[in-house]
């Protein structure tokens, strides 16, 4: 494909947002950046909560599902082992996101609620983006879930005004919160 065929592309998807100029332009006069740039791992990203995908799944199941789960509920819905799951948990806790009580259950915190509400954004996010380069909604779904936990919130939120803020993804509702709306790029 070449470049300005893949520009018209790309202003195509964004045709029925504000910024459609901006963003073209900035896409096609992007400047050359050092390779070194590549492989810098991201030290910022230690605010945020780092989750394995594994971890992501868990924690945006427990959030949909609301309310307490036991071990094997979890186990059963990914076909894992109880004693394996007992350990993810243990490790979630940790992280103040989820608490596990005995004979109670598992259940998320306030910061659990707030931080899966980011995570299912995220995965909306990106998995609506998927749709637009020929992906079903499910294989954008499937994809998206690999990634996901790679990519920043501040990434996520310019994405999301980049799309203007679209109200439905492929797989739920999208919401909007002060990092995607006070966005201004
Ligand atoms: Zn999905
Ligand atoms: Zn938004």
């Amino acid at each position: 494909m070449k470049t300005t065929q893949i520009i018209m592309e790309i202003s195509g998807f964004f045709n029925n947002y504000k910024d459609v100029i901006r963003i073209s332009k900035s896409w096609a006069y992007t400047k050359n950046i050092s390779p070194a740039t590549c492989y810098k791992q991201d030290m910022e990203t230690e605010s945020e909560i780092d989750l394995s995908p594994r971890k992501v799944a868990y924690v945006k199941y427990l959030f949909e599902r609301g309310g307490r789960l036991r071990t094997t509920d979890i186990a059963a819905q990914f076909h894992v082992d109880p004693s394996t799951i007992t350990k993810t948990i243990a490790e979630l806790a940790e992280t103040g996101l989820v608490r596990h009580e005995p004979y109670r259950g598992i259940f998320l915190t306030d910061k659990g609620k707030r931080h899966a509400g980011y995570l299912v954004k995220r995965h909306r996010i990106l998995s609506l983006m998927l749709t637009h380069y020929g992906l079903t909604h499910e294989q954008a779904c499937e994809e998206a879930a690999r990634f996901e936990s790679l990519v920043s919130k501040d990434t996520i939120d310019r994405i999301c005004v980049a799309m203007g803020h679209p109200r439905l993804g492929v797989c739920g509702e999208i919401t909007h919160d002060d990092g995607c709306l006070e966005q201004e790029y």
